[in-house]
């Protein structure tokens, strides 16, 4: 802080200049004064008391500088201080925005509304790296038609060459976890390049979404693992019920009919015994893949078991499942799969049936498909069997045929 501003220093001299004036007599009679006694005593008085008078000054003068000075250097670290505690505030928003973000949707949301307060410019842009394809997170709108420029920049940079600046005017900050790079943010500098500030920011701004990127990607492959079955592609048994309660209580507001089939693979023990657990996989994940080729896309396909499947046949009446049942026992048991050189030739048994008026119940709906699935395994297998109570109770023709 200043203890005198250059306006007191004016009205000082000034002053001293009118005391000097007002008291000159006095004043002239004290030099006077002074003479006699020096002259009396051999004393040199006189310039020692000016000499000690201009030393005073120049010390008073050091020291205000020396204050201000002082004050300067506080004010300057006070605003650092400041400016830090703000970057902070920023990428901690940033990073419980993140945090919330659970996939690229989100994630880009977040990163839109706070990277460009991070970068202190809307010229930031980030790029997605997965295998060797590039995906654009945030643009800047600027170069978003073409990205070609910007992939290039983005591969300089995860080559090592982090700093672009010198040819495009660009810093790039890869995203970097667990050791590979998952992408690049991408801001535009001016002819002065970056500050340290911004670019300490941005360093932790990339490694905050590096992370939540790669939390992204872990949480929809465990959510898909507990939605899917990894062998045949089919959803899990406990997903699966989800959906056809949904479905049934769907079908009950639609008066759409809705058709389940059940199957099971025929000796499937022997096909293990025989060939080995491998073999009994790849046959498993074949009958997965020939049903994605056979149904619909909205039908719904469940491993409920080892080797027992369930399809939910959304607006599709008893016969139009049986046709549906028909065409997946064919496609499983006249194309034989090739193992080890062999063609192993592979059967199944189905039950179907259809889900009763205003039926909600999904255990009671399964257990009829089962029962005959039962029958047809009873009746030589390798064959589809309607489920009897269904034949009785849901009169044909209901709706629409719709399968
Ligand atoms: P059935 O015609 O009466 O259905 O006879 P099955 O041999 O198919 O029936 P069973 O229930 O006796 O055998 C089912 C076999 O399925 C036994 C089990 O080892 C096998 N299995 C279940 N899950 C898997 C799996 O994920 N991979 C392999 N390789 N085998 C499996
Ligand atoms: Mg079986
Ligand atoms: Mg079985």
């Amino acid at each position: 802080m200043r203890v005198a501003s250059r306006q007191d220093l004016l009205l000082l001299a000034g002053l001293v200049t009118v005391a000097l004036i007002v008291f000159s007599e006095p004043l002239w009679r004290l030099l006077e004064h002074a003479r006699d006694v020096e002259q009396a005593s051999g004393l040199t008085l006189v310039p020692a008391l000016f000499l000690l008078i201009a030393v005073s000054l120049v010390h008073l003068l050091r020291k205000r500088g020396e204050i201000d000075a002082a004050a300067l250097a506080a004010q300057t670290a006070k605003h650092a201080a400041e400016e830090r505690a703000r970057e902070l505030e920023r990428l901690v928003t940033f990073g419980h925005a993140l945090a919330r973000s659970l996939d690229r949707d989100a994630i880009r949301a977040a990163v839109a509304e706070h990277l460009p307060r991070i970068a202190g410019t809307d010229q930031v842009w980030v790029l997605l790296q997965k295998a060797n394809e590039w995906e654009l997170l945030l643009g800047d709108q600027r170069g978003d038609a073409d990205l070609a420029p910007r992939v290039e920049l983005a591969a300089r940079c995860l080559s090592g060459v982090h700093d672009m600046s010198a040819d495009a005017g660009t810093a790039g900050f890869p995203l970097i976890v667990g050791g590979s790079a998952v992408g690049v943010i991408g801001v535009q500098i001016g002819d002065a390049g970056l500050d340290p500030d911004p670019r300490r920011a941005l360093e932790a701004a990339a490694a905050l979404l590096a992370v939540s990127l790669k939390n992204a990607d872990l949480f929809r492959e465990v959510r898909e693992h507990s939605l899917r079955d990894a062998l045949t592609g089919c959803f899990t048994r406990p997903h699966a019920m989800d959906v056809i309660d949904a479905e049934l209580r769907r079908a009950r507001r639609s008066q759409f009919p809705v058709s389940l089939v059940m199957f099971d693979l025929d000796h499937f023990k022997d096909v293990n015994d025989r060939y080995g657990h491998l073999c009994g996989d790849t046959v498993l994940s074949t009958v997965g893949r020939r049903m994605r080729d056979v149904l619909r896309g909205s039908d719904l396909r469940c491993r409920y078991g080892g080797e027992e499947f369930l399809v939910l046949l959304p607006e599709t009446p008893l016969h139009g499942a049986r046709r549906v049942a028909e065409t997946l026992r064919r496609e499983i048991a006249d194309r034989p799969i090739p193992w080890a050189g062999d063609a192993l030739t592979i059967t199944a048994s189905f039950g179907i049936t259809q889900a009763l008026p205003a039926e909600v119940n999904i255990q009671a709906l399964i257990a009829r498909a089962d029962a005959a699935l039962y029958r047809a395994k009873d009746e030589g297998r390798n064959c589809v069997r309607i489920a009897s109570d269904t034949l009785t109770v849901v009169p044909r023709d209901r709706k629409p045929h719709l399968a």
